[in-house]
């Protein structure tokens, strides 16, 4: 259990709350075409309404790199966020974040009342946490509230900065539900516990695979990581993808895994292409590649495999795709491992970023026990590392 004070433990009640939410959500022209990250934010936002809290929301929104960028503005969220609350969402336009518009925006609240801040990266400092932005950020509020688990692994003013300049730092639903999740399951699982790492680049998950083979019954690699794997051993991959700078670790971890006694499993067949397009004429190989050709999918053999592998797990934690699930003709393995998770009884925990696009895409969303709104955080908290996000919130 986390160890940090929620919003259970505090008295909102005629006071101005900052709740730091994780609203980068992605937009095309304007609309959202995914809002799961509104919907997870829904509890923590309405606990506080109904506690008579003065509501005010921030949240970062793609990169628009310190100044104002219309595109990357907050305003379609507060549209939005109005409906699936069913009250509204005053939208605080200011291209300071925190500067006249928004102070006075704040002045004029009463009590049960929702506003939304400008995106926070607007401003330059936020990125570097510099002080003169956590300020300007904690001189709204009386309370700060951290529910953005998405952006937890960074240390930026609207997660950790502003808490040095508020009494009263603590964390909301969304952040505890995570937390809970990833952490009984790394560090208290029901077994046999399951990993499967996939994506594209070794390097991004170096320290996963290290310290989850300190934990898992059976760690599964697919995706684009597995060449990596495949070359190590010996075997020509063509053009597939790789890192170079990374075979002896690879080599390494499979020591690793035959000294922990961890069932480490690689695809044995792979769909190769000779171009990275879905019209590419594509066929199956087991061992050595053609030199002109690309592993962009697990083969079937692998599928089999990996769902066997899964048939009796009973705690799985998902990382990466096993292809190039954006194109249909690629698209099998990670459907094959989607449905392996939704046809077991197994607590199923789906990292944030590609997996949970995946799995969702693929209309398995409602199967999973869990699936996370951070990516990179979710990764660096199986990585075994502290958030910052969390840290600065006030121990119970
Ligand atoms: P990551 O951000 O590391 O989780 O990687 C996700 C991306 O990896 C997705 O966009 C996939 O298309 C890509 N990917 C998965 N398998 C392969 C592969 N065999 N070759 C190239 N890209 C891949």
């Amino acid at each position: 259990m986390l160890n940090k004070k929620s919003v259970d433990d505090i008295n909102v009640k005629g006071k101005r709350v900052l709740v730091r939410c994780d609203f980068n959500v992605p937009l095309q022209d304007g609309k959202i075409t995914d809002e799961n990250r509104l919907v997870a934010a829904l509890p923590t936002i309405k606990k506080l309404i109904n506690d008579g809290g003065k509501v005010i929301l921030c949240s970062h929104l793609g990169k628009p790199k310190g100044e104002p960028k219309p595109e990357l503005s907050l305003a379609p969220v507060a549209v939005r966020l109005s409906e699936l609350l069913g009250q509204e969402v005053k939208f605080a336009a200011d291209n300071e974040v925190v500067g006249p518009n928004a102070k006075a925006a704040v002045e004029a609240m009463q009590d049960g009342e929702v506003i939304l801040l400008e995106n926070t990266r607007y401003r330059k400092e936020e990125t570097k946490n510099e002080d003169e932005f956590s300020k300007d950020l904690a001189s709204l509020a009386d309370v700060f509230v951290n529910d953005a688990f998405g952006t937890a692994h960074r240390a930026h003013c609207s997660n950790v900065g502003v808490t040095k300049y508020v009494d009263t730092a603590v964390v909301g639903y969304l952040m505890q539900k995570e937390i809970d999740f990833l952490g009984n399951a790394v560090n208290n699982p029901e077994r046999p516990f399951v990993a499967i790492l996939g994506g594209s680049k070794v390097s991004s998950k170096i320290s996963v695979i290290n310290n989850l083979l300190d934990k898992v019954d059976t760690l599964i690699i697919g995706g684009g990581m597995a060449y990596t794997f495949a070359k190590c051993q010996g075997h020509e991959i063509g053009t597939s993808l790789v890192e170079n700078d990374y075979l002896d670790y690879a080599k390494e971890m499979i020591e690793k895994a035959k000294n922990k006694g961890v069932n480490l499993l690689l695809p044995i067949d792979t769909v190769v292409a000779k171009e990275f397009s879905n019209d590419a004429a594509f066929r199956v190989v087991e061992g050595d590649m053609e030199a002109d050709e690309m592993g962009l999918d697990i083969g079937p053999k692998t599928r089999e495999l990996f769902a066997n592998a899964l048939a009796d797990a009973k705690t799985v934690v998902w990382n990466g795709p096993m292809g190039v699930f954006e194109m249909s003709n690629f698209a099998n393995g990670t459907i094959a491992v989607a449905k392996a998770l939704a046809d077991i009884d197994a607590t199923t925990i789906i990292g944030g970023g590609d997996s949970a696009a995946a799995v969702n895409i693929l209309g398995f969303g409602d199967k999973m026990t869990h699936i996370s709104t951070g990516g990179g955080a979710s990764l660096e908290f199986l990585e075994g590392k502290e958030l910052p996000g969390v840290v600065a919130a006030n121990d119970k």
